[in-house]
């Protein structure tokens, strides 16, 4: 038999333009929940602040979701039982639950202008009282006709309350204050929409994040006027800076999502990254496949205190990542990611080149620094010889001779293959009486002019014989000319 699960969860963004990480981990844990009980995920676009609107972010968020494959039942996307799933096209709705408000004398029509209402604030300021708007209720106000806020009338009183990440909260009649539920733009607020939606779409956990915390007594006693059973809550920690003593802002590198992606950062690794700023799962695991995540989350395991985000281990995270792929997928994936100079080399020179490169790779995009020597002569640079701590130690005119014997002996292996270019190399050690240190990287250098290649012998087997002969030619000439 199959039980109809009543477990249902939104994503709710504003399209404000940016989509951050942290944007992103409120998505991600309803995702999760929603997943692991098998219930719906559904997405709805919070767009009734015209002004903060940006064109695009729609599109845009719908594209983050997608490219992280974090995917809808119902919502702006699909459609569904509830549509239409963007709030500016739901007014009608909100003027039918205000109407209800109305209706039970529990919403008024605000008679003030704005600079009414901020002189009232500044009264309550001069006597160092907090300002509350329901202590200048009109006695009779107009009755509403659109053109001015509607206000909801709270009943001011005490609340306990639970949530799942911050446990049991209490409040007192003093944060409970009358506030705006329709505009005079005619569209709602926050703070009545997400309510009358959350409803409507049969919501069963609201996960967001901790803004709108201190809000929640009043949502508590619009609940009950509305006469609506309030949903189950979870507060997500704030995401703080790598030092982890700020709210983590632009400032502290956090980018748009898709920025990490056109990064050459893998859609797996910021879902697994994202998935543990403030959850693991009880063990020391750090890295989680996405089928890992749907099966370990819960909200339970969600922590109180702020996460800290940090780049440092997104690096490392995604590195692992590239590792643990399949050669033909990452090799599937890295196509734009190739050096210029690759563009006329075939797939099977491509695909021995990655399979080299794979474990250096900390993002896609290091393809190119890290491969362009496999395709093409690069720019000599003597900075890396002179800069090298080993290699500084030792006069040009002995780099030119210890170049010329590895060229000699190059010359001699019969089958240019990596264990024998590796034997060779052994035996060019003894012969010369240097370490590997000094040695390699003079011959690294020589010929890939990069600072660090993967296994030596395995990069000039690919390179080939001739080619490592020449740039070992080269680089005497110039070494010759300091
Ligand atoms: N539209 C709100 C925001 O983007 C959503 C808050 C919520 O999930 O209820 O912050």
């Amino acid at each position: 038999m199959v039980l109809m699960s009543k477990v249902r969860t939104r994503f709710a963004p504003s399209p404000t333009g940016f989509m951050h990480v942290g944007n992103l981990r409120t998505g991600l844990f309803a995702w999760l929940v929603a997943r692991h009980a098998d219930g719906k995920f559904i997405l709805r676009l919070e767009d009734t602040d015209k002004n903060r609107e940006v064109v695009g972010s729609a599109d845009h968020i719908l594209k983050c979701l997608e490219t992280l494959g974090i995917d809808t039942d119902e919502g702006l996307d699909k459609g569904g039982p509830f549509a239409p799933y963007k709030q500016s096209s739901r007014l009608d709705i909100y003027k039918r639950w205000a109407q209800k408000l109305i209706d039970s004398g529990r919403a008024y029509a605000d008679p003030y202008t704005p600079e009414e209402v901020q002189e009232f604030r500044n009264q309550a300021k001069n006597k160092k009282q907090a300002f509350l708007f329901r202590n200048h209720r009109p006695e009779n106000p107009p009755s509403w006709d659109g053109t001015t806020p509607l206000r909801f009338k709270s009943d001011p009183k005490s609340y306990n309350w639970h949530d799942e990440v911050m446990g049991d909260l209490s409040s007192g009649p003093e944060v409970i204050d009358d506030f705006i539920i329709i505009k005079s733009d005619g569209y709602p607020t926050y703070n009545f929409a997400h309510i009358v939606d959350d409803a409507e779409m049969q919501i069963s956990h609201v996960i967001r994040g901790q803004e709108f915390i201190s809000s929640q007594p009043n949502y508590m006693n619009l609940y009950e006027a509305l006469e609506l059973v309030p949903p189950i809550f979870a507060t997500m920690p704030h995401i703080l800076n790598e030092h982890g003593n700020k709210k983590l802002g632009k400032r502290d590198g956090a980018k748009d999502v898709l920025n990490y992606i056109q990064e050459g950062y893998l859609p797996e690794t910021l879902l697994s990254f994202i998935a543990t700023l403030g959850w693991n799962d009880g063990t020391e695991q750090e890295i989680f496949t996405q089928k890992e995540l749907i099966e370990k989350f819960s909200l339970s395991r969600v922590q109180k205190s702020g996460a800290r985000f940090d780049e440092k281990r997104l690096l490392w995270m995604n590195g692992q990542f590239i590792r643990e792929l399949p050669l033909s997928d990452l090799y599937q994936r890295v196509g734009a990611f190739w050096p210029e100079s690759a563009k006329n080399s075939t797939d099977d020179y491509r695909m021995q080149v990655l399979s080299l490169a794979q474990d250096r790779l900390k993002t896609l995009s290091d393809l190119a620094i890290l491969t362009n020597y496999f395709f093409v002569d690069t720019e000599p640079n003597l900075l890396l010889i002179s800069g090298n701590k080993q290699l500084k130690k030792i006069k040009p005119a002995e780099q030119v001779q210890l170049l010329e014997t590895t060229k000699a002996r190059l010359s001699q292996i019969k089958e240019w293959k990596a264990a024998d270019i590796q034997d060779c190399l052994n035996n060019l050690l003894m012969e010369t009486d240097q370490k590997p240190g000094t040695l390699f990287s003079l011959i690294r250098i020589a010929t890939t002019w990069a600072p660090f290649s993967p296994q030596l012998n395995d990069t000039m087997g690919l390179i080939g014989r001739d080619v490592c002969l020449r740039r070992i030619d080269q680089a005497i000439e110039l070494i010759d000319k300091t």
